[in-house]
């Protein structure tokens, strides 16, 4: 028996181009995401699919904190794969557009709808259609190049309170900073 009970249900349905997956749940944590997401790109793994729609049928959403560790997840192992993210009932709809603007710029090639046929549409897209972007830039403060779209090490962000690292993930997107000099400036600004 497993030590989690399974909240949620997931679906799939197979299309000629890309597999389709809707998750309803009552109750969303990471723990349960990074569950059902791996059940998810098993299923593409088996059905040689490189296309995602993502639905989610569910009104609940997960803390910001968890959610950007989340999509650091998604970003790590399904990078190549095309993901629609349908949000269909429009429900937190800023945050989560916002969350899978940030696993873009992390080098995923993802992006969020709320319409079903506009999220078709663009996993049948041609592929000549996306560019690679890149995003190596020089540290404003310590000049070292750095990898803007590069995953955030979990190791780096251990100690900082949950507030510190959802601000670090929210300027992480349109900083100048490398990953050491943006956590630095984070500390130092917060009050004693
Ligand atoms: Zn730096």
């Amino acid at each position: 028996m497993s030590p989690y009970p399974t909240l949620y249900a997931l679906e799939f349905k197979e299309h000629p181009e890309y597999l389709h997956a809707r998750i309803t749940a009552s109750f969303l944590d990471r723990t349960g995401a990074l569950s059902y997401l791996s059940e998810i790109f098993l299923e593409c793994a088996k059905l040689r699919k490189k296309k995602l729609r993502l639905e989610r049928a569910t009104p609940c959403v997960m803390q910001r904190d968890e959610l950007y560790s989340t999509m650091d997840f998604i970003v790590s192992v399904e990078k190549d794969t095309r993901i629609a993210f349908l949000n269909a009932h429009g429900t937190v709809a800023e945050t989560l557009s916002h969350i899978v603007d940030y696993g873009t710029k992390q080098g995923g090639r993802f992006r969020y709808f709320q319409e079903f046929q506009e999220a078709e549409n663009w996993l049948l897209e041609d592929e000549k259609l996306l560019e690679d972007l890149d995003m190596t830039k020089d540290c404003e403060k310590c000049s070292d190049e750095f990898d803007s779209n590069g995953t955030v090490p979990v190791a780096l962000l251990g100690h900082l309170s949950e507030a510190q690292r959802e601000e670090f993930y929210r300027r992480r997107l349109d900083s100048d900073l490398c990953n050491q000099c943006l956590k630095s400036t984070i500390i130092e600004r917060q009050p004693e």
